[in-house]
C-alpha cells in the first residue's frame, strides 16, 4: 500500500518491489503537490544502477517497501516554485541519488551535501515531510531544485541518464585526486560495468593511461577497441595478475559482490590509492601485507555534491562523453534486473519511462 502523507496529493504511476524477492510490478502511488522550491519532472528516462537491484532485494537489510528504485533520472521540467532560481518550465535536467540533506552543515555549505549526516536518498529516505521518497522508475518526479542538475543540450537524454549516479560516483574522487591534470597517470578500474565503463571513458577523455581488471575475458576486446582502454586484466588469472604489479597509480574498485583486495592492491605503485565506490553487502578480504609493503591506501567515496555534479555534466557536454547503454521499455524491467544480476548488459539499461505513456499512432 501506498503511503499517505498530507500534501501528496498527485497520482503516479510508478514500478515498485513488493519484497525481497526483487520482483518488480505496477504501482500506483502519490507524490507531494509542488512546493515553492520545488521542480516537476515529466521523467523521460531512469537508469537501471546495481544498487537498485541492492534494495529490491534487500541485500543490506534497509529497505522500506514497498521500494520505486530509480535514481538516474533524465526528464523535462512542467512546474517550477515561486522560490525557485535556475530552472524554468521546458528544461532538460536530471535528478540523481540525492533527494535531500540538511543544508545547513559545514558539508552542505561547502556543496558537499554527499557527505551530510543527515543525507537522504531519491528512494528509500525520508523526505523533510516525513514522507518515504519513491524513485525514478516512475513517470513523474517533484524535486527540490537544490538536487537538480540541467543536462548539456548536445547529450541525449537517454545516453545522459546513468551520469547522475555512475557518472558522478567515479568523477568526484578521480577529480579529489587530481586525475584530470595528471595526463599520463596510471588509472586502474577493477569491474567493467555500470560505473566501471564511465570511469574509462573520463580516464581517455584525460588523457590517463587506463587498465581494466575485469573478471570476465570476454570483455577484453570492447574494453580496449570501444572504450579505449589501454590494458586488460583478468582478476581471476594469478599470472597476469601478477605481471601488473606495481604498475598502477590509482584504482577505482566498483565491484558489487564480495572479493579479496589483496591482488587488486598488488597492483599499485608504492603510495598508490584504491578507491572503493562498489558496495558488496558482505565485507571485504583486506589482507595487510599488501597495504604494509607499498604504503598502500584504501578509501571509500560516495556520489558527489550537486555542484559537481553540474560540473561534470557541462564536462560530459564538453567532451561529448555518454553513456552506452541498452535502451528498454517499463515491461522489460524484471529481464533487465536479472540480466544485470548475470553480469549481461554492456554497459547500462535505461528505461524509455516516457513509452509507457505513449500512445500507438497506429493500432
Ligand atoms: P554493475 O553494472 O553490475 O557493474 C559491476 C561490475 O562488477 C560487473 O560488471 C563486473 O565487472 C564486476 N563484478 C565482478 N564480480 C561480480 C559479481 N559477482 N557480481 C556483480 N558484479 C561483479 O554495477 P554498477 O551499477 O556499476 O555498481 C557497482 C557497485 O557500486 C554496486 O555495488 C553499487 O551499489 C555501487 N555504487 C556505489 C556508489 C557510491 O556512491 N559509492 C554509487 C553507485 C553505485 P567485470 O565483469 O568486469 O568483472
Ligand atoms: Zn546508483
Amino acid at each position: 500500500m501506498a503511503q499517505t502523507t498530507p500534501n501528496h496529493t498527485q497520482t503516479v504511476v510508478g514500478w515498485a518491489a513488493h519484497d525481497s524477492s526483487g520482483k518488480i510490478s505496477p504501482f500506483i502511488f502519490k507524490r507531494r503537490e509542488n512546493g515553492e522550491n520545488d521542480v516537476t519532472i515529466k521523467i523521460l528516462y531512469c537508469g537501471m544502477c546495481h544498487t537498485d537491484l541492492h534494495y529490491a532485494r534487500n541485500d543490506w537489510g534497509i529497505t522500506m517497501f514497498p521500494v520505486v528504485p530509480g535514481h538516474e533520472i533524465t526528464g523535462v521540467i512542467t512546474k517550477v516554485g515561486g522560490k525557485v532560481k535556475g530552472f524554468k518550465v521546458g528544461d532538460r535536467v536530471g535528478v540523481g541519488c540525492i533527494g535531500a540533506s540538511c543544508l545547513d552543515c559545514e558539508f552542505c555549505r561547502d556543496s558537499q551535501e554527499n557527505c551530510c549526516s543527515n543525507l537522504q536518498f531519491t528512494y528509500n529516505g525520508i523526505f523533510w515531510d516525513g514522507s518515504i521518497t519513491y524513485g525514478g522508475y516512475s513517470q513523474m518526479l517533484v524535486a527540490d531544485h537544490r538536487y537538480v542538475v540541467h543536462v548539456p543540450d548536445n547529450l541525449p537524454m537517454d545516453a545522459v541518464a546513468p551520469l547522475l549516479c555512475a557518472g558522478i560516483t567515479v568523477f568526484s574522487p578521480m577529480k579529489e585526486h587530481n586525475l584530470f591534470q595528471s595526463p599520463g597517470k596510471k588509472l586502474g578500474v577493477v569491474g567493467l560495468g555500470g560505473l566501471g565503463h564511465v570511469a574509462v571513458k573520463f580516464g581517455k577523455a584525460f588523457g590517463l593511461h587506463v587498465t581494466v581488471i575485469s573478471s570476465s575475458p570476454s570483455k577484453e576486446e570492447e574494453a580496449k577497441l570501444r572504450l579505449g582502454a589501454d590494458a586488460f586484466l583478468v582478476s581471476t588469472d594469478p599470472t597476469q595478475m601478477q605481471g601488473g604489479a606495481r604498475t598502477l597509480d590509482f584504482i577505482i574498485n566498483t565491484v558489487a559482490a564480495q572479493h579479496s583486495l589483496g591482488p587488486i592492491l598488488e597492483l599499485l605503485k608504492v603510495n598508490g590509492t584504491m578507491v572503493l565506490v562498489g558496495a558488496p553487502d558482505k565485507p571485504l578480504e583486506l589482507p595487510s601485507f599488501p597495504l604494509i609493503f607499498g604504503k598502500r591506501m584504501v578509501r571509500g567515496s560516495i556520489l558527489g555534491g550537486i555542484k559537481e555534479t553540474q560540473e561534470m555534466m557541462n564536462v560530459c557536454g564538453e567532451h561529448n562523453i555518454t553513456c552506452d547503454v541498452e535502451v528498454i521499455t517499463p515491461d522489460y524491467i524484471n529481464q533487465a534486473l536479472t540480466r544485470l544480476n548475470n553480469n549481461d548488459v554492456r554497459y547500462r539499461f535505461v528505461i524509455d519511462i516516457a513509452s509507457s505513456t505513449r500512445v500507438p499512432s497506429k493500432l
